[in-house]
Formats: C-alpha cells, structure tokens, sequence
C-alpha cells in the first residue's frame, strides 16, 4: 500500500513534466484517480497522499466505498457506462459524471438530480473513432446535444470526455487526442463555456496534456493493474 504514494508521486511528475514541455501550468490539470476495483483502502491511503478526487465505474461498487469513506470529503465521479434504471442513484451520489453518451440519460440525471445538492456537473462522452464496442456521441452530434443539455437546468454542462481507440506512440495519440480538442474549441467558439476536457489515462496522459486536457483519468498507474476477473461489472 505505501507503493501508492510513491506512484501518486510519479505520475504528478509525469503531468509536471507534460506541463512544461507545452508551457501549460499544472494548475490547469486536474488528477482524476480511478480506483475501480480497488478497496476503500486504497483511496484512504491516495486521500492522506493529498488525492482528492476519485473515479469510478461501477455503481453498487462506488456506493460501498462511498459509505465506508464518509468520514472523508472527496470529490467522486461517475466514469463508467450508464443504465437507465441507474440515473437516479449516480445523479444524488456523485459530483461529476463523464460518460453521458445520450440525451435520455442527461434528461433522468437533470430530473433526478436532489434539489438539496448542486448542479451535476457533466461529461459529454465521445466515441471518437466511431467505434461499435464503445459509446457516446458521434462528433456530428455533438453540437445539438450540447444544444439541448445546456438548457436542463440542473446539469451543469462542462467539457467533453472520450476513451480513444488504443493506439501507441505520441505522436499517433496526440492526433486522435487533437480531434476531441477541436470539438472542443469549436463548440466554445459557438459561445459554449465549456473548462474541462476530460482525456488521458495511463498509457497516453502526455499526448493528452499535449493536446489540451484539463482532466487525467489515471487508474493503473496509481492503484496498479486490475484483476481481469475480479472486475464486477456483472453484479450492478
Ligand atoms: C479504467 C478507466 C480509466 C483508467 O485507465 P488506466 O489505463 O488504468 O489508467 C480511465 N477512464 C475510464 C473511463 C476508465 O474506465
């Protein structure tokens, strides 16, 4: 467990160093640890390490490692694939989501959303590469989404979010990465204010810093690998 201190550690100096190397300041980058799969301890131990806001994919897994962390104040996001049947828990459990892929989900996260909380702040996932296995929202149709979920008043609508396809090499990944930054510019030049650009994991946070992220999603490199088939996506 003291290992996750010292990786917490490398990968603040792997967003430092990907600062620098653009002029970028690492204030304008936020760590997003994600710790699917990982027991409470393990974000207990990143909380005392000074990491305070957490990632996760799974429902009924998050909400367990909520209840045993609420002495602690953290930030938690909801990053993983949305079920209908499970907006209502994720829109009063959460502080941000990443993964609205379609307009249904955004409008139950909005009308759920408690009134006694503040506005969810959120996501528009991307699927970038028009990928089958994975969701979002095709580049053409982000301009009428963002249209239609700027207007729910309680969603606060604040960047956009995509899982690349896989690819290696910086450079490969930086042009991929620069698709979602245009998207992004661009629907700020049509007058959206939109801060947050949620890309970047382990593999590829220096491309993604490169090309404009605001927000890194590390899990492996700060909680080490997953367990192929600890992963308890079939219990939510
Ligand atoms: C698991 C996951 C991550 C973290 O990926 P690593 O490669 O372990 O850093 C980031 N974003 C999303 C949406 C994920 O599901």
């Amino acid at each position: 467990m003291h290992k996750i201190a010292d990786h917490l550690t490398k990968v603040r100096q792997r967003i430092a160093h990907a600062c620098q190397n653009c002029q970028r300041s690492t204030d304008d980058v936020l760590l997003l640890a994600v710790s699917k799969t990982k027991p409470s301890d393990a974000i207990r131990n990143a909380h005392s390490n000074g990491q305070n806001d957490f990632g996760e994919n799974y429902l009924q897994e998050a909400l367990d490692k909520q209840e045993q962390l609420s002495d602690l104040s953290l930030n938690w996001h909801f990053i993983g694939p949305i079920q209908s049947n499970k907006t209502r828990s994720i829109s009063s459990h959460f502080d941000w989501v990443h993964s609205v892929d379609r307009l249904k989900i955004a409008q139950r996260l909005n009308d759920q959303r408690p009134d006694s909380l503040p506005k969810l702040n959120i996501c528009l996932q991307v699927n970038l590469d028009d990928e089958a296995s994975k969701s979002g929202f095709v580049l053409a149709d982000l301009e009428s989404a963002a249209e239609q979920i700027t207007q729910l008043p309680r969603l606060e609508l604040r960047g956009l979010m995509a899982i690349p396809a896989k690819c290696n090499g910086f450079s490969a990944q930086l042009k991929s990465l620069q698709r979602l930054q245009q998207a992004f510019t661009q629907l700020n030049q049509k007058g959206y204010k939109l801060d947050t650009l949620s890309m970047g994991m382990s593999n590829d946070l220096e491309a993604a810093i490169a090309a404009g992220s605001t927000m890194v999603r590390v899990g492996t490199d700060i909680f080490g690998a997953r367990e192929p088939n600890t992963n308890p996506k079939t219990t939510d």
